[in-house]
Protein backbone atom coordinates (compact mmCIF):
# COMPACT_ATOMS: atom_id res chain seq x y z
CA UNK A 1 0.00 0.00 0.00
CA UNK A 2 1.64 3.70 -1.43
CA UNK A 3 1.29 6.37 1.37
CA UNK A 4 -0.23 9.17 -0.07
CA UNK A 5 2.23 12.53 -0.04
CA UNK A 6 0.44 15.82 -0.40
CA UNK A 7 2.65 18.58 -0.99
CA UNK A 8 2.29 22.49 -1.13
CA UNK A 9 4.23 24.88 -3.40
CA UNK A 10 3.94 28.24 -2.48
CA UNK A 11 5.44 29.52 -5.71
CA UNK A 12 6.41 32.86 -5.10
CA UNK A 13 3.98 33.84 -2.47
CA UNK A 14 4.83 34.24 1.52
CA UNK A 15 7.41 36.82 3.17
CA UNK A 16 8.69 35.25 6.52
CA UNK A 17 5.67 37.38 8.49
CA UNK A 18 3.03 35.51 6.11
CA UNK A 19 4.81 32.30 6.44
CA UNK A 20 4.75 32.16 10.05
CA UNK A 21 1.22 32.80 10.06
CA UNK A 22 0.12 29.97 7.76
CA UNK A 23 3.12 27.25 9.20
CA UNK A 24 0.95 28.59 12.76
CA UNK A 25 -1.79 27.66 11.74
CA UNK A 26 -1.36 24.29 9.66
CA UNK A 27 0.31 23.54 13.12
CA UNK A 28 -2.66 24.01 15.00
CA UNK A 29 -4.69 21.79 12.89
CA UNK A 30 -3.06 19.28 10.94
CA UNK A 31 -3.49 15.68 12.51
CA UNK A 32 -1.30 13.48 12.78
CA UNK A 33 -2.08 10.88 10.17
CA UNK A 34 -0.80 7.83 7.94
CA UNK A 35 -0.42 10.97 5.01
CA UNK A 36 2.71 12.48 4.47
CA UNK A 37 2.93 16.26 4.60
CA UNK A 38 5.40 18.80 2.58
CA UNK A 39 5.49 22.13 2.80
CA UNK A 40 7.75 23.96 -0.39
CA UNK A 41 7.84 27.52 0.71
CA UNK A 42 10.30 30.19 -1.04
CA UNK A 43 14.08 30.10 -0.54
CA UNK A 44 13.83 33.20 2.10
CA UNK A 45 11.33 31.24 4.03
CA UNK A 46 12.58 28.05 4.42
CA UNK A 47 14.83 29.33 7.65
CA UNK A 48 11.88 30.31 9.53
CA UNK A 49 9.35 27.43 8.39
CA UNK A 50 11.92 24.83 9.41
CA UNK A 51 12.29 26.74 13.08
CA UNK A 52 8.61 26.38 13.23
CA UNK A 53 8.19 23.04 11.67
CA UNK A 54 10.45 21.46 14.47
CA UNK A 55 8.44 18.58 16.38
CA UNK A 56 5.89 18.44 13.67
CA UNK A 57 5.25 15.38 11.34
CA UNK A 58 5.41 18.42 8.45
CA UNK A 59 8.45 18.17 5.97
CA UNK A 60 10.07 20.88 4.41
CA UNK A 61 11.04 21.23 0.77
CA UNK A 62 12.48 23.38 -1.65
CA UNK A 63 11.23 24.66 -5.19
CA UNK A 64 14.24 23.79 -6.60
CA UNK A 65 18.07 24.21 -6.77
CA UNK A 66 21.21 25.10 -8.65
CA UNK A 67 23.03 22.05 -10.66
CA UNK A 68 26.05 23.40 -9.09
CA UNK A 69 27.68 22.62 -5.73
CA UNK A 70 29.15 26.46 -5.42
CA UNK A 71 30.72 29.40 -6.31
CA UNK A 72 30.29 32.03 -8.59
CA UNK A 73 26.62 31.30 -9.34
CA UNK A 74 24.37 34.72 -9.19
CA UNK A 75 21.41 34.16 -7.78
CA UNK A 76 21.28 30.39 -7.25
CA UNK A 77 20.49 28.32 -4.25
CA UNK A 78 23.01 24.87 -3.87
CA UNK A 79 21.84 21.49 -2.36
CA UNK A 80 24.12 21.87 0.71
CA UNK A 81 22.55 25.33 1.50
CA UNK A 82 19.42 23.55 1.23
CA UNK A 83 20.23 20.19 3.12
CA UNK A 84 21.75 22.86 5.99
CA UNK A 85 18.34 24.70 6.25
CA UNK A 86 16.26 20.92 7.18
CA UNK A 87 15.08 20.95 3.51
CA UNK A 88 13.40 17.10 2.81
CA UNK A 89 12.46 17.05 -0.56
CA UNK A 90 13.46 19.65 -3.76
CA UNK A 91 10.89 19.80 -6.40
CA UNK A 92 12.54 20.29 -9.73
CA UNK A 93 11.40 20.70 -13.27
CA UNK A 94 8.19 22.35 -12.73
CA UNK A 95 6.80 23.38 -15.49
CA UNK A 96 7.33 27.01 -14.82
CA UNK A 97 10.66 26.32 -14.59
CA UNK A 98 10.41 24.82 -17.69
CA UNK A 99 8.90 27.44 -19.49
CA UNK A 100 10.56 30.46 -17.98
CA UNK A 101 13.60 29.03 -17.44
CA UNK A 102 14.22 26.55 -20.65
CA UNK A 103 14.80 23.89 -18.21
CA UNK A 104 15.42 20.58 -20.07
CA UNK A 105 14.73 16.98 -18.84
CA UNK A 106 18.62 16.25 -18.84
CA UNK A 107 19.00 19.51 -16.83
CA UNK A 108 15.92 18.46 -14.52
CA UNK A 109 17.86 14.37 -14.49
CA UNK A 110 21.15 15.92 -13.17
CA UNK A 111 19.74 17.86 -10.41
CA UNK A 112 17.42 15.27 -9.42
CA UNK A 113 20.12 12.73 -9.15
CA UNK A 114 22.51 15.74 -6.89
CA UNK A 115 19.59 16.13 -4.47
CA UNK A 116 19.30 12.32 -4.08
CA UNK A 117 22.92 12.03 -3.89
CA UNK A 118 22.75 14.79 -1.01
CA UNK A 119 19.88 12.62 0.83
CA UNK A 120 17.49 14.72 -0.06
CA UNK A 121 14.40 13.51 -2.25
CA UNK A 122 13.25 15.18 -5.23
CA UNK A 123 9.94 15.44 -6.45
CA UNK A 124 10.43 15.66 -10.58
CA UNK A 125 7.33 17.20 -12.15
CA UNK A 126 6.19 16.07 -16.02
CA UNK A 127 3.02 17.32 -18.02
CA UNK A 128 2.28 17.97 -21.61
CA UNK A 129 0.88 21.49 -22.84
CA UNK A 130 -2.70 22.06 -24.62
CA UNK A 131 -1.47 21.67 -27.69
CA UNK A 132 0.16 18.83 -27.02
CA UNK A 133 -2.91 17.26 -25.41
CA UNK A 134 -5.10 18.37 -28.00
CA UNK A 135 -2.23 17.04 -31.09
CA UNK A 136 -2.75 13.68 -29.32
CA UNK A 137 0.86 13.03 -27.94
CA UNK A 138 0.49 12.93 -24.46
CA UNK A 139 1.31 9.82 -23.92
CA UNK A 140 4.72 9.99 -25.98
CA UNK A 141 5.43 13.65 -24.55
CA UNK A 142 5.06 11.90 -20.92
CA UNK A 143 6.96 9.16 -21.97
CA UNK A 144 10.03 10.95 -23.13
CA UNK A 145 10.23 13.38 -20.23
CA UNK A 146 9.53 10.07 -17.71
CA UNK A 147 12.61 8.81 -19.78
CA UNK A 148 14.45 11.79 -19.98
CA UNK A 149 14.60 12.41 -16.43
CA UNK A 150 14.86 8.96 -14.90
CA UNK A 151 17.63 7.93 -16.88
CA UNK A 152 20.56 6.55 -14.89
CA UNK A 153 18.47 5.89 -12.07
CA UNK A 154 19.06 2.74 -10.09
CA UNK A 155 15.76 1.04 -8.46
CA UNK A 156 17.19 2.58 -5.00
CA UNK A 157 17.31 5.95 -6.56
CA UNK A 158 13.43 5.68 -8.05
CA UNK A 159 12.16 4.37 -4.44
CA UNK A 160 12.87 8.02 -3.03
CA UNK A 161 11.62 9.85 -5.88
CA UNK A 162 8.12 11.12 -6.56
CA UNK A 163 7.06 12.30 -9.53
CA UNK A 164 4.32 14.68 -10.32
CA UNK A 165 1.92 14.42 -13.08
CA UNK A 166 1.01 17.95 -13.82
CA UNK A 167 -0.49 18.91 -17.15
CA UNK A 168 0.56 22.19 -18.15
CA UNK A 169 -3.00 23.31 -18.94
CA UNK A 170 -3.96 22.77 -15.47
CA UNK A 171 -1.51 24.77 -13.92
CA UNK A 172 -3.37 27.73 -11.94
CA UNK A 173 -6.19 27.74 -14.53
CA UNK A 174 -9.17 25.94 -12.75
CA UNK A 175 -8.94 23.71 -15.11
CA UNK A 176 -8.58 19.83 -13.61
CA UNK A 177 -8.06 17.00 -15.35
CA UNK A 178 -10.79 14.47 -14.89
CA UNK A 179 -10.13 12.20 -12.43
CA UNK A 180 -9.68 9.56 -14.72
CA UNK A 181 -7.63 11.41 -17.60
CA UNK A 182 -5.17 11.96 -14.62
CA UNK A 183 -5.12 8.46 -13.34
CA UNK A 184 -4.72 7.03 -17.47
CA UNK A 185 -1.21 9.56 -17.80
CA UNK A 186 -0.50 8.01 -13.87
CA UNK A 187 -0.89 4.04 -15.39
CA UNK A 188 1.07 4.73 -18.23
CA UNK A 189 4.19 5.85 -15.54
CA UNK A 190 3.59 3.34 -13.52
CA UNK A 191 3.90 1.03 -16.36
CA UNK A 192 6.72 2.58 -18.02
CA UNK A 193 8.95 3.01 -14.35
CA UNK A 194 7.63 -1.02 -14.52
CA UNK A 195 9.36 -1.31 -17.80
CA UNK A 196 12.41 0.69 -16.75
CA UNK A 197 13.47 -0.54 -13.35
CA UNK A 198 10.74 -3.36 -12.28
CA UNK A 199 7.06 -4.33 -11.44
CA UNK A 200 7.74 -4.13 -7.87
CA UNK A 201 9.40 -0.93 -7.95
CA UNK A 202 6.57 0.67 -10.22
CA UNK A 203 3.92 -1.01 -7.94
CA UNK A 204 5.72 1.22 -4.08
CA UNK A 205 6.28 4.36 -6.57
CA UNK A 206 4.51 7.22 -5.86
CA UNK A 207 3.16 9.61 -8.53
CA UNK A 208 1.18 13.21 -7.35
CA UNK A 209 -1.24 14.93 -9.28
CA UNK A 210 -0.94 18.36 -9.45
CA UNK A 211 -3.16 21.10 -11.62
CA UNK A 212 -5.64 23.07 -9.66
CA UNK A 213 -6.18 20.74 -6.59
CA UNK A 214 -8.61 22.19 -4.05
CA UNK A 215 -11.02 20.50 -1.54
CA UNK A 216 -13.87 20.25 -4.44
CA UNK A 217 -11.93 17.99 -6.15
CA UNK A 218 -9.31 16.46 -4.37
CA UNK A 219 -10.98 13.56 -2.73
CA UNK A 220 -12.04 12.01 -6.32
CA UNK A 221 -8.53 12.65 -7.43
CA UNK A 222 -6.33 11.18 -4.60
CA UNK A 223 -9.06 7.74 -4.55
CA UNK A 224 -7.98 7.08 -8.02
CA UNK A 225 -6.14 3.75 -7.86
CA UNK A 226 -2.75 5.72 -9.36
CA UNK A 227 -2.98 9.12 -8.04
CA UNK A 228 -0.45 8.62 -4.74
CA UNK A 229 -1.13 12.25 -3.70
CA UNK A 230 -1.12 15.94 -5.12
CA UNK A 231 1.17 18.90 -5.36
CA UNK A 232 -0.62 21.80 -4.70
CA UNK A 233 -0.52 25.12 -5.66
CA UNK A 234 -2.91 28.43 -5.38
CA UNK A 235 -4.63 26.15 -2.39
CA UNK A 236 -1.68 25.15 -0.61
CA UNK A 237 -2.03 29.19 0.51
CA UNK A 238 -4.88 29.04 2.71
CA UNK A 239 -4.18 26.46 5.85
CA UNK A 240 -7.85 25.90 5.72
CA UNK A 241 -8.28 24.52 1.69
CA UNK A 242 -4.65 22.64 2.55
CA UNK A 243 -6.09 20.61 5.29
CA UNK A 244 -9.38 19.86 3.53
CA UNK A 245 -6.87 18.69 0.79
CA UNK A 246 -5.09 16.59 3.04
CA UNK A 247 -8.68 15.22 4.53
CA UNK A 248 -9.13 14.55 1.02
CA UNK A 249 -6.33 11.84 0.92
CA UNK A 250 -7.79 10.20 3.93
CA UNK A 251 -8.62 6.50 3.25
C1 LIG B 1 1.57 23.77 -9.32
O1 LIG B 1 2.01 24.82 -9.72
O2 LIG B 1 2.35 22.85 -9.01
C2 LIG B 1 0.14 23.63 -9.26
C3 LIG B 1 -0.35 22.44 -9.30
O3 LIG B 1 -0.61 24.80 -9.20
P1 LIG B 1 -2.21 24.93 -9.03
O4 LIG B 1 -2.61 23.94 -7.95
O5 LIG B 1 -2.43 26.34 -8.61
O6 LIG B 1 -2.79 24.58 -10.34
Amino acid sequence: MRKKVIAGNWKMNKDVFETADLINSLKSFLPNSEIEVIVCPPYTSLVIAQQLLKGTQIHLGAQDVSVRDDGAYTGEVSIKMLKSVGCDYVIVGHSERRQYFHESNELINQKAKKILASGMKPIICVGETLDEREKGITDQVITAQVKGVLAGFTSADLAKTIIAYEPVWAIGTGKTATPQQADDVHQLIRKLTGQLFSWNDAEKFVIQYGGSVKPENAKELLHMPNIDGALVGGACLKAESFIAIIDGAKS
